[in-house]
């Protein structure tokens, strides 16, 4: 039987929300991360970059094997010795990044950084997901949660660069500026394409 993809992306919410992750947990850290390179840069643009991103299939596959090792780590129904390593965060085990820093490739090396940054740092939920005092086992869930963070960052510095090149483009008639401003119907960049329209006139 083969899984339709819209059940996978549900699944992958549910789980997420399960484990004490919102989506605006996750944009708040996007937010951090890109406001020092995009000063308009509002937080329902970051939310739309997170949907963006967890829309991804190597996402969400990532999502759904490291969650559920979490689960199955604090339900003891593991082996050992996988089990203890999980369940204490061991250190030098390191499959948790690995299987995050795999889903984040397909968002180049601002994504990769970001990530790395993100690792050492432990900015936001992040940081509260890494402390074992905590009561769950989330030796997966904090790297997932970088990755989601650092892939919709990476889309978002992408995508600001696509809108300032359209904005250069466009001149100097103003014709693509208006297919630009035609294209962002839903408003979601508005913002920056503000910032784009000031960077690409300086
Ligand atoms: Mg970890």
């Amino acid at each position: 039987m083969r899984v339709h993809s819209r059940e996978v992306e549900k699944t992958v919410y549910r789980k997420l929300a399960e484990r004490g992750v919102e989506l605006e947990d996750i944009a708040d850290i996007v937010l951090e991360m890109q406001l020092p390179y995009h000063p308009h840069l509002e937080f329902d643009t970051c939310m739309e970059s997170v949907k963006a991103v967890l829309s991804k299939r190597e996402l969400q596959h990532a999502i759904l094997v490291g969650i559920e090792l979490d689960v199955l780590a604090e339900q003891n129904a593991l082996s050992e010795p996988l089990l203890s390593i999980l369940r204490e965060d061991e250190g030098l085990f390191g499959c948790d990044e690995t299987l995050a820093i795999g889903s984040v490739y397909g968002y180049g090396s601002i994504a990769l950084t970001t990530f790395g940054f993100l690792d050492k740092q432990k900015i936001g939920i992040i940081r509260k997901l890494d402390n074992k005092s905590y009561g769950k086992v989330n030796t997966f869930l904090d790297d997932l949660v970088a990755a989601i963070a650092s892939s919709a960052s990476s889309r978002i510095a992408h995508k600001q660069r696509d809108l300032e090149e359209k904005l250069l483009d466009a001149r100097p008639d103003g014709e693509g500026q208006t297919a630009v401003q035609e294209e962002d119907k839903a408003g979601e960049f508005d913002p920056l394409l503000r910032e784009a329209g000031e960077n690409a006139a300086s």
